[in-house]
This record gives structure tokens, C-alpha cells and sequence, in this order.
């Protein structure tokens, strides 16, 4: 990352098509004409941001609403700046606020995004906040079977989870591991993303596996209002369904960024809450040794796994799997969708 102060600001903007970017001077002035980018050019996008950056210092400017990105621009080595929803103007009910707004917001107020701190950086108390005041009324849609954290204990059977994807390299090679096993698996993946490659995602449904609903744009949930994340379910459900034929049933929240309001709206959607009881913590990046460690140090029969498949380099997570799918094997636990998974009974 450049010491430099940045001198360029290129407000980047989501809508369902893809990115659309402005890139200004301090003055305001426009350094080249606003351009868009379909949601697949991400690796072209970074390369013009780097150019754009060369010796200029340039700051990157996204929503709270844009989580598909920082992650990739800060391996990149690009300066990334976050825009809470109090900086800026009401949103449409799809899309962030426009590109240009983003780009002139002062860069004093933003947050800057690092890759240790992942999108949410300086947001974790709010976030932990609302998750604690969320936490009981979760607890009781799971008592309630409106919310699913993992299957029986007595089920010899275990559901690895990949969420963010699909993605363009990481998707097939996840697939030809869970192939060699015959080892079944559920992806949570963003309609984004789904939108950008609709034949991996066409690739995980030949293949038996299971699509779950992991939002459009993968924003903080607290931010949205209940219509905008009401519009982020469905988009994405119906962009799943225009490819494979099949509405996915389950959604699992970005982040699980779970607050008492995301949960009352969740409450009154059709699609199943899913969560996890094992998590990877793939996204630190802490070695494929680790992954697999965490992973089959924590599961039990009727887990449900949270690894990532897109939105970021995933070769770690790649690395692990046949470890863990053999750590599973070895124990005499199926690697299944969790769909297969029976559900929880009370007592349990
Ligand atoms: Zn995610």
C-alpha cells in the first residue's frame, strides 16, 4: 500500500449489472470519464485501479453495501476506504448511491479498509453489538426451526458449506475435489457473482450439489433497510433459478451480521435462515494446515462447515479440502449438502 496521500479518488458504485466507477482529482474534477464493469472484469477493474494509482496515490471508495471487493483491491495492494450509510444519502432500494457521490465524499470521515480487518474494519463493536442484541431472538428462531445451525448429533453425516462464489478459477477446482470423494457440498453463493458466471453455477447443479442465497452484493445487513434486503434475497434467488431452474430455499447472511431488525425481516421471508456450527476461519488466510486443523478440530456429526469459494484468493481453502474430506471419511462422516442433513430435534 502507497504512504502517499491519495490524490485520486475512484468512487466505486455496485448495481445489478455489475460496477460503475469515477475516478476524481482533489478538485473534483474527473480524471477520466465514469466507465462500467461487468461483474466478471473484476481482475481488469484492479488492473486499471493500479494504473491509475501509479505514483498518484489513489484512494478507493466503496459502500457499506459493496463487501465483493475489498477484499481482492486490498490483495492488490490498492488503497480501500470504506463509506458508512451516516455519510451518504438514502440508497436506491437496488444498488449503492452513484459512483460520484462516493468518489467526493472527504476522505477524513471514511474508514480504511485493511485486509486483516476484512470489510467491516473499524465497525467491530457495532457489529459485535448488534449481533449480542440479535443473539436470543436467533436463539429462538433455531428452537423454533426457523433458523438451521447444524443437523442431529447422532447423524453420521457432515455439511461443508462454501460461500461468496462463484468464482471464475476457485468454483471448478472446489468441484473436482468434492468429485474425486463423491462428496456432496452446499453453495452459499452471491447473485453478483451469479449474474457473472452463470455456467459455474450451472456446473454446481449438474454436479448434485446444493445453492443457497448469500445475498447480492454482500453488504453489513444492519445497513440495509427491510425492503433493500428484502430486494437483495430475491434478486439473488431469481438470478439462482434463471440458470438452474430451482429457487434456492436457504439464505445464510453475509458476515452474520444479525441484528434484531435484519432478524424481524428475516423472520417473514421464505427463505431458511442457515448458519454454521464449525467455522473454518478460512478468510484469515492462516494456512491450509490450519484450515483443516480448525476444521476437523471443531466438527461433530451433523456439523455444518463455513468455508469461502469466491470474492478473494481461496487457494487455501483449495489446499485443505482433501484433508478435511478425508479427516471426515476416516471418522465415518458423509460429506453431504445440508439439505441432507435431517433436521435438529429439540432435545439436541
Ligand atoms: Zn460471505
Amino acid at each position: 500500500m502507497s504512504e502517499r496521500a491519495p490524490s485520486r479518488f475512484a468512487g466505486v458504485a455496485w448495481t445489478g449489472e455489475g460496477y460503475q466507477v469515477e475516478v476524481l482529482d482533489g478538485a473534483g474534477h474527473r480524471v477520466v470519464g465514469p466507465s462500467g464493469w461487468a461483474a466478471g472484469r473484476v481482475p481488469e477493474l484492479i488492473a486499471w485501479l493500479r494504473e491509475l494509482s501509479g505514483g498518484q496515490g489513489l484512494a478507493v471508495v466503496l459502500d457499506s453495501t459493496n463487501g465483493l471487493l475489498d477484499g481482492p483491491l486490498t490483495a492488490a495492494g490498492l488503497d480501500v476506504y470504506r463509506a458508512d450509510p451516516w455519510l451518504l444519502p438514502p440508497r436506491p432500494r437496488f444498488g449503492s448511491v452513484p459512483a460520484e457521490r462516493l468518489a467526493r465524499t472527504p476522505l477524513g470521515s471514511l474508514a480504511r479498509v485493511t485486509a486483516e480487518g476484512g470489510s467491516l474494519t473499524g465497525r467491530a463493536e457495532e457489529y459485535h453489538e448488534a449481533v449480542r442484541r440479535g443473539a436470543p431472538i436467533q436463539a429462538a428462531m433455531t428452537a423454533a426451526g426457523r433458523c438451521f445451525e447444524h443437523g442431529p448429533r447422532d447423524t453420521p453425516k457432515v455439511a461443508l458449506t462454501f460461500d461468496d462464489g462463484p468464482d471464475p478459477v476457485h468454483t471448478g477446482e472446489v468441484l473436482a475435489i468434492l468429485a474425486r470423494y463423491g462428496a456432496r457440498a452446499t453453495f452459499f453463493c452471491v447473485g453478483h457473482h451469479v449474474a457473472a458466471l452463470p455456467d459455474e453455477v450451472r456446473r454446481i447443479a449438474d454436479a448434485g450439489h446444493e445453492l443457497g442465497n448469500h445475498s447480492w452484493s454482500h453488504p453489513f445487513l444492519p445497513d440495509l433497510t427491510p425492503e433493500q434486503l428484502v430486494e437483495q434475497l430475491d434478486r439473488t434467488t431469481e438470478a439462482v433459478a434463471r440458470v438452474t431452474g430451482e429457487a434456492p430455499t436457504r439464505f445464510r447472511p453475509p458476515y452474520g451480521g444479525l441484528s434484531p431488525e435484519v432478524l424481524a425481516t428475516l423472520a417473514d421471508h421464505p427463505s431458511e435462515l442457515t448458519m454454521f456450527d464449525v467455522d473454518s476461519r478460512d478468510w484469515t488466510r492462516p494456512g491450509p494446515e490450519r484450515i483443516a486443523a480448525n476444521v476437523l478440530g471443531g466438527v461433530r456429526p451433523g456439523s455444518v462447515v463455513l468455508m469461502h469459494e469466491g470474492a478473494g484468493d481461496r487457494g487455501q481453502t483449495v489446499r485443505a479440502l482433501p484433508s478435511i474430506i478425508e479427516g471426515l471419511l476416516e471418522r465415518g462422516l458423509e460429506p453431504v449438502t445440508v439439505g441432507e442433513l435431517p433436521a435438529p430435534r429439540p432435545d439436541h
